[in-house]
């Protein structure tokens, strides 16, 4: 941590600055210049408030150096981390596609949907039994039923499947039948679920919250690596802005900072982040190029009778078409897809 001092700063309010520091356990180190002084302040611990310092008279500004996050920080382990799901592997040179529907609906509909999804190259497939809606009046998912049929259709066609988990009481019911649990956008600083999700075997994809800091989702996925699952990656999934053309604002450069600071994969879905159809493959291949992992998309096989997020969800062929290309472009850029 580095420590500027105002630069009419008295010898009394010095002496109270490297007296706190060194109350906190900090081994201080000044440097005097011609203008001003600034201390370093070696040892901070990940917890440490700052502003303890900022506060005291005769500080001018606290600049960290280190991050808050540990376990979750490239510093810590600079080696990418690979999950690894039956013959499936997150994270490695191979960009993972995981796609399907935004809700289980029916049986017909599910077992469409994993077929075609399948069929282009997918590897996981996705669809709520419990969904997080803005309305209480929206379909909410099929619940348990849902999870049945999602799981019967992946093993169907050989495909993984992930599922959000809403709350804590949901985990057990949902681990019979999930291979990877989803924590939405909404629920990213649900802590207690996140404390909990430290304790299942199975990976955790942990979506950005509406309007989280690339810190604020490593801190979030610290809560379940430090409860002892290191099976997390995230998902980009757009942020809040001013801007009203589009669902949420795509922060593509989310993933190339993530990918910097951390060793967690990181992938992209560009379905929920944009919310229209013919923007979803455009930013498919952004995010690839920008070196995601994998995407998550939406794909309906008659998504104008999709009990949710229909206008976003990819037709069949254009799946097809998306799939075509960034096969193209991951091979441009050295990976496998
Ligand atoms: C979803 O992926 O089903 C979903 C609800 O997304 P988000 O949490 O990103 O809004
Ligand atoms: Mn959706």
């Amino acid at each position: 941590m580095i420590v500027v001092l105002e630069k009419n700063i008295t010898d009394a309010q010095l002496k109270n600055i490297v007296k706190h520091l060194e109350d906190s356990g900090f081994a201080v180190h000044k440097s005097s210049g011609e203008e001003r002084t600034i201390l370093g302040a070696i040892g901070v611990q990940p917890n440490f408030d700052t502003r303890k310092i900022k506060i005291l008279e005769g500080v001018e500004e606290v600049y960290r150096i280190t991050e808050p996050f540990k376990l979750a920080s490239r510093s810590f382990k600079p080696n990418d981390t690979i999950i690894k799901i039956k013959d499936v592997e997150i994270g490695a040179n191979e960009i993972i596609v995981i796609a399907g529907p935004c809700s289980v609906e029916n049986e017909e509909q599910i077992m469409k949907v994993a077929e075609i999804v399948k069929k282009s190259g997918a590897k996981i497939l996705r669809g709520g039994a419990f969904k997080p809606r803005t309305s209480p009046y929206s379909f909410q998912g099929l619940g348990e039923k849902g999870l049945i049929l999602l799981r019967q259709a992946a093993d169907e066609f050989g495909l993984l499947v992930v599922t959000e988990v809403l709350e804590n009481s949901m985990i057990d019911l949902i681990a019979k039948y999930t291979d990877i649990f989803q924590v939405g956008a909404r629920n990213m600083q649900n802590y207690s679920l996140l404390k909990e999700l430290g304790s299942v075997n199975k990976p955790v994809m942990l979506k950005r919250g509406l309007a989280a800091t690339v810190e604020d989702w490593l801190m979030s996925a610290e809560y379940i690596l430090s409860n002892g699952n290191p099976d997390v990656f995230l998902c980009e999934r757009g942020i809040r802005t001013f801007e009203t053309y589009t669902r949420n604002t795509f922060d593509i450069s989310a993933i190339p900072v993530v990918h910097k600071r951390s060793h967690l994969p990181i992938i992209a879905d560009p379905s929920h982040a944009t919310g229209l159809r013919d923007k979803v493959i455009p930013m498919a291949r952004a995010a690839v190029a920008a070196g995601a992992d994998g995407l998550m998309v939406e794909v309906h096989h008659d998504p104008d009778k999709a009990l949710s997020d229909g206008p976003q969800a990819l037709l069949p062929h254009q799946f097809e078409d998306m799939m075509k290309q960034v096969k193209m472009i991951a091979n441009v850029i050295g990976r496998k897809m």
